[in-house]
């Protein structure tokens, strides 16, 4: 058995070809998984639970139904929300019986304390971001937000999503990814020498030092061209 690690799947109800590959990917983990962390960023965007409702969403459907036949499987489902999707709320969490987790989760796993986040507060380069998403994550800001009709929350999701898109090209690599000092700062508060995230998109395992004692961190890939996860077991890794 095995615990699974993915992120930054991006789903979309107009890349179907995405939704199936999840689809497919946990009917093939089902028989060997104890549990799937989800590490944010499961969709593309989520402007609410309700909008599950809209006839458009409705390619979902499955993707919630496939989570729950996971956990009515006796597979332990936990999600961390990502910077596109950490409006899913206790109705997503009710229907696929998975459990949310806050933003930073030390877990044991198969003995080793880890720390899973989906990764964005760890690239302080980008203040910008980090400013917006102070708002963002504002109980004042989503209290007014999902009081709005959904067709705006979606044409408001739409013009984030599109002047994030213009920001991002115009900054630096260095500015997008982790800031390493931030990195070992998080590991050493959390006590943990071992890091999973998601976020970048640059599936890699860094090893690094940390109080002189081996430390890595494991980034997960994004789903954009091919399912990609990181399994784990008693035995070890594997990243792909
Ligand atoms: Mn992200």
């Amino acid at each position: 058995m095995k615990t699974w690690f993915i992120s930054d799947l991006h789903l979309d109800v107009n890349r179907p070809e995405i939704i199936q590959f999840f689809l497919e990917f946990l009917d093939d983990i089902k028989p060997q998984a104890d549990a799937v962390y989800i590490l944010g960023d499961l969709f593309e965007y989520w402007i609410g639970d309700d909008m599950l409702e809209l006839s458009i969403f409705k390619p979902f459907s499955s993707v919630i139904s496939k989570l729950k036949s996971l956990s009515d499987a006796n597979v332990k489902l936990y999600f961390i929300a990502g910077n596109r999707d950490f409006l899913i709320a206790d109705s997503f969490a009710n229907k696929t019986a998975c459990k949310l987790l806050p933003d930073e989760k030390v877990i044991d796993l198969y003995s080793v304390p880890t720390l899973i986040m989906h990764g964005d507060t760890l690239c302080t380069d980008d203040v910008e971001y980090l400013k917006l998403r102070e708002m963002l994550r504002s109980k004042a800001w989503q209290d007014n937000f999902l009081s709005l009709p959904i067709e705006e929350r979606m044409q408001q999701a739409q013009a984030l999503r599109d002047s994030s898109k213009k920001e991002m090209k115009n900054k630096a690599e260095e500015i997008l990814d982790v800031n390493q000092i931030t990195v070992e700062n998080t590991m050493q508060q959390q006590g943990v020498l071992q890091l999973i995230h998601g976020h970048t998109h640059r599936m890699a395992t860094h090893h690094f030092q940390l109080n002189k004692q081996a430390a890595h961190r494991i980034v997960l890939g994004d789903w954009y061209n091919a399912p990609h996860f990181l399994s784990v077991d008693k035995s070890g890794f594997t990243l792909r």
